[in-house]
């Protein structure tokens, strides 16, 4: 399908071809489905919140609800006030959520709707009861990306609801950034094991990854309570997991409340989740348990009886900003060469982190945020790697550059399932990681290379 694309390169400023990001309400509702009884809804035409619903729901594979404002061509010229009223009336008859999380599109952004202004009219027409919860967050699609969007969410929902109460408690917030529910179930379990208490926020695993019951429940028992999310000012610290997802929220909170913030890479591979162990223990005043000295130490074990097979492979990677750094750093542990690292989301200090994590393997990385797929697959035709990593859309680059081996990593995935179950997070997560980027090399080595390539044993 992208056999036409060309090996020239030109540097294009205002346009973008196969982008690798998306929407910014798709990381609001991701975001605000992590609060235990949330209706996510999205302030604009319905055809914004049908795609963003449908690209959770293909990633996913669950129901991914959200409401919307359904727009049309009057809502469009004189506001959204009168749909929004509406909308917030029904849900909360129909539904009836604990709480409403509004996000804006495109054009409810350029019409300039102003949420809490409308809310708070209702309100004083007595259109909401006080205990209906609705909290707003600004999300314009023709800036930034879905990330943005998520770390907005995660910003607006300190801003509406975390407060100190004068008596702090002896709790540790962890801000996981977009992780897959999976991912948010391993980042507990490990914070289980050591023993302290924690809030996370947001928390869509037992939302997002239901048992089949035989019964649908529109509210799982999963998410971030709001007294939870109440509470959340009166930790001690803030373990914030990505600096472009959780730094603005963690930060805000420590503004707000005087909640230390600890921000920090996302435990991908092993020195990043060396890392983050070490906060939670140091936070907690705890000794790592063995169970996880000896995770890590069937990491290392793998690391070092398979190191042969990812000594000097070179790899493109594409994904959003802090799961391409946190990974990077990871592939150098396992003594591969990122040769292309890019991400199509804004991030300040993507390309300086790429480059100081490469500076020895590969001083010469290509590093670019706000890039898209198609300069990567131009620069991949001019540079050849042996594994390309990201997500489902890649999978083109790697088809149309002669069956590159390929890993699924990152947001959308749609055409793959294990994602939903098995964390890439921590030393399992990590484990998982490597078991997938050596199996992708080696099917491709045992297709397409000599017999002698094909051995029993590997
Ligand atoms: S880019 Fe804007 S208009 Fe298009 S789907 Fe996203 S939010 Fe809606």
């Amino acid at each position: 399908m992208l056999n036409g694309t060309t090996a020239q390169i030109r540097e294009r400023e205002a346009l973008r071809i196969n982008p690798a990001k998306t929407c910014q309400p798709i990381g609001a509702m991701y975001a605000a489905l992590g609060i235990h009884g949330c209706m996510p809804h999205s302030h604009g035409s319905q055809g914004c919140c049908a795609y963003h619903r449908s690209q959770l729901t293909r990633h996913l594979k669950e129901p991914v609800v959200a409401t919307t404002s359904s727009f049309t061509e009057g809502a469009s010229v004189f506001g959204g006030l009168a749909n929004l009223t509406t909308a917030l009336e029904n849900i909360f008859t129909i539904y009836k959520p604990e709480i409403v999380a509004v996000h804006t599109t495109c054009l409810s952004e350029v019409i300039g709707d102003d949420i809490p202004m409308i809310v708070e009219r209702m309100r004083n027409e007595g259109k909401l009861k006080p205990e209906q919860l609705v909290m707003h967050t600004n999300t314009p699609s023709f800036k930034g990306s879905h990330i943005t969007g998520f770390a907005n969410q995660c910003e607006s929902t300190v801003k509406y609801f975390s407060k100190s109460s004068g008596t702090p408690r002896n709790y540790v917030n962890i801000f996981p950034g977009w992780v897959d529910p999976a991912d948010m179930r391993e980042i507990k379990r490990l914070a289980k094991e050591l023993g302290i208490n924690f809030i996370l926020f947001p928390d869509t695993s037992d939302v997002l990854d239901l048992p089949q019951t035989g019964h649908y429940q529109m509210y799982p028992d999963g998410g971030t309570t709001i007294e939870e999310l109440r509470a959340m000012g009166d930790s001690f610290q803030t373990i914030a997991l990505g600096t472009t997802c959780s730094t603005s929220a963690a930060t805000l909170l420590e503004k707000k409340c005087n909640v230390a913030s600890n921000v920090m890479e996302m435990p991908y591979g092993l020195s990043n989740t060396d890392n983050f162990i070490n906060a939670l223990r140091t936070a907690g005043n705890v000794t790592v348990p063995k169970s996880i000295e000896y995770e890590r130490g069937r990491l290392i074990d793998m690391m070092s009886e398979m190191g042969q097979y990812f000594h000097d492979k070179k790899v493109a990677l594409v994904g959003d900003p802090d799961q391409c750094i946190a990974l990077a750093q990871f592939l150098v542990e396992l003594d591969m060469i990122p040769s292309i690292v890019i991400t199509g989301s804004p991030c300040r200090d993507f390309e300086a982190k790429i480059k100081a994590i490469c500076a020895e393997k590969n001083p010469n990385v290509e590093a670019r945020a706000n890039s898209d797929q198609h300069f990567m697959h131009q620069w991949i035709k001019n540079n050849p790697v042996d594994v390309l990593i990201g997500n489902t859309y890649a999978k083109l680059v790697a088809r149309a550059e002669g069956d590159i081996p390929f890993v699924r990593f990152g947001f959308p995935i749609m055409d793959r399932m294990g994602h939903r179950v098995f964390p890439t997070v921590g030393y399992m997560g990590a484990m998982r990681l490597m078991e997938k980027i050596s199996d992708a090399m080696m099917d491709y080595s045992e297709r397409n290379g000599p017999d002698e390539y094909c051995e029993l044993i590997q």
